[in-house]
């Protein structure tokens, strides 16, 4: 039996051996993972207890102590590079990775610990010889850098044998397979690549093998959704990977060659010529219906410039509007002509924007131009046509009476007949009282309106066949009476005026009356070669004279003797 308070005392011992020892020493779980470490462990590998605590030993062994490792089992013994077997091994030159990333030269002594039947734990004995290790070999130093390198990429790493199982894999690749390299160290490529891209990685590697040269694969991940960039390098018997998930690269190429081939569409069957320019005017690019609208093939304009082919009387219009080159975003020229390639001239009108291009300082013109010849054509033969409309047209436009173009033609009818026949033909001219006033009282408006008003009461009042009643000009109006003589024309002025006033159209400014009054003048004659057409208009426009001399709204005749 031995004495309990000894033994104690031994335990109590044991633990300060454990705490104070300069010896790192720790335990692992089977599964690799530590349960217990000592503060001077803790301060070879430069973390906190805590933060190793419960971490596999994987999370700071070094990469580089991997590759040759994976044959070994079970995986715990495999990371740090010691047999099984033996239950307390010979320190072995193992290299870890501090918390600043730095290598650790340790000596490593594991011994297998059976805590209960089938339960192991595994006792880590760590003495750091860093500060004695020189760097070795250039080859070694060299191998150091690079598998640096690798840890620090962006990309992934791995490296196979001859047997395709993984021999390195670096930290990316581990973020990106989403496994520990533990795990992953001896495992076939094809084993975590779905089976259709392991495949063509595998045929990839293969032809580069046969080749010799390094080669790009790209393939898409389907569990992940992803697409991925394989760089593969042949090595020995083996080769390695580097790749890298490429999905937003292709997602952004598929976006641009999307948007190229809709622009590519838009430019080539588009009916407006879509063109490209130097603040100049140099053409850098001319959409295929430059060759439909005005002949000339896209190649033929490209490098000359734009205003050489402007009609030179647009080319002045265009100029005195300014220079369109330094203007901001957006412009449109007016409507101008360009001449084609036949030597006629096309009616274009042109939307002009300004356009950023990837080109550093370049900021060139792109031109919208629309073939305008038909609208063209139609405005000026509108146009043409309202000449001729207004040149053949009798009727006053206000008031729907003859005007006064009709009224010569008629006047002069009127005067031979009566020349011929002896006749006596009577024109009464009717002009309204202080119209003026009217217009500036009430608007020129309210002034037409009234016009209009007036114009079908004269209508109302002379309703023989033969009479003809036209807009003089302005606010007179002329009738003419054939075959009417003196006391006919009195009547039928009298007749006419009644009718105005009976319309009753208020005109407050006026001095005559409340309401809109006229004042008329009349004459007769029987034309006769000896006198002229215009005497009776000259005796009819007196007769109104005394009209308004005498006091307006009244009907005055010329009195002959
Ligand atoms: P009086 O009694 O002496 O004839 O006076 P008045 O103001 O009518 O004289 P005047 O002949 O000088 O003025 C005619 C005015 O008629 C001038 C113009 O303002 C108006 N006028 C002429 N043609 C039109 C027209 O087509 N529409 C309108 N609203 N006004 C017209
Ligand atoms: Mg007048
Ligand atoms: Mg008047």
């Amino acid at each position: 039996m031995s004495d309990p308070g000894v033994e104690s005392q031994e335990q109590h011992l044991n633990t300060l051996a454990f705490q104070r020892s300069l010896t790192g020493m720790a335990f692992l779980s089977a599964e690799g993972t530590f349960v217990s470490l000592n503060p001077a462990f803790c301060s070879i590998m430069g973390y906190e207890r805590e933060q190793l605590l419960g971490k596999h030993v994987d999370s700071i062994r070094h990469p580089a102590d991997i590759e040759s490792l994976y044959e070994a089992k079970p995986k715990v013994l495999d990371a740090i590079g010691l047999e099984t077997s033996a239950p307390s091994a010979d320190p072995k030159e193992r290299r870890f990775v501090d918390r600043n990333g730095n290598t650790i030269w340790a000596n490593v002594a594991v011994s297998v610990l059976r805590t209960s039947p089938g339960r192991q734990l595994y006792f880590i004995q760590v003495q750091a010889i860093t500060e004695h290790k020189p760097l070795q070999t250039g080859a070694e130093r060299s191998l150091a850098q690079m598998i640096d390198m690798l840890e620090h990429s962006t990309d992934g790493f791995f490296a196979v044998d001859s047997q395709s199982r993984f021999t390195y894999v670096n930290r990316s690749a581990e973020m990106f397979f989403g496994r520990l390299r533990a795990h992953l160290i001896g495992l076939s490529f094809t084993d975590v690549f779905p089976e259709a891209a392991a495949q063509a990685i595998a045929e990839h590697c293969s032809r580069i093998l046969t080749d010799h040269r390094p080669n790009l694969l790209e393939l898409y991940d389907e569990p992940g959704n992803r697409w991925i960039e394989i760089n593969a390098s042949p090595l020995a018997d083996s080769f390695s990977v580097l790749f890298r998930d490429v999905t937003d690269r292709r997602q952004a190429e598929a976006a641009l060659r999307e948007s190229e081939e809709l622009h590519r569409i838009l430019t080539e069957h588009c009916s407006d010529i879509i063109s490209k320019h130097t603040g100049e005017g140099d053409i850098l690019y001319a959409s295929p219906s430059s060759k439909t609208l005005l002949g000339y093939e896209a190649e033929e304009l490209i490098g000359t410039n734009i205003f050489d082919y402007f009609h030179p009387e647009d080319l002045r219009l265009i100029q005195d509007a300014g220079d369109y080159s330094i203007m901001a975003t957006e412009m449109s020229l007016p409507p101008y002509r360009m001449r084609t390639k036949q030597g006629e001239y096309l009616w274009l009108e042109t939307n002009i924007r300004r356009v950023s291009t990837p080109e550093p300082g370049s900021k060139p013109f792109v031109w919208v131009s629309r073939d305008i010849s038909a609208r063209k054509k139609n405005e000026q033969q509108l146009l043409k046509t309202n000449e001729l409309l207004q040149k053949i047209s009798s009727i006053d436009a206000l008031t729907g009476l003859a005007n006064r173009r009709s009224f010569d033609e008629n006047y002069a009818r009127e005067w031979r007949h009566g020349l011929r026949f002896a006749t006596p033909l009577s024109v009464i001219l009717l002009d309204i009282d202080y119209f003026k006033r009217y217009n500036d009282n009430y608007g020129h408006h309210e002034g037409d309106l009234c016009l209009q008003q007036v114009a079908e009461a004269l209508l109302r009042a002379a309703k023989r066949p033969g009479d003809f009643i036209a807009r003089f000009g302005g606010e007179e109006f002329i009738i003419v009476l054939p075959m009417t003589d003196e006391s006919g024309a009195a009547f039928v002025a009298e007749q006419l005026r009644y009718e105005i006033e009976r319309l009753g159209i208020p005109h407050t400014c006026s001095d005559v009356s409340t309401i809109v009054t006229a004042s008329l003048g009349f004459a007769t004659l029987v034309p006769s070669r000896e006198l002229s057409p215009q005497e009776l208009l000259i005796r009819a426009d007196r007769a109104l004279y005394q009209a308004k001399q005498e006091g307006r709204n009244q009907v005055k005749g010329f009195l002959t003797a």
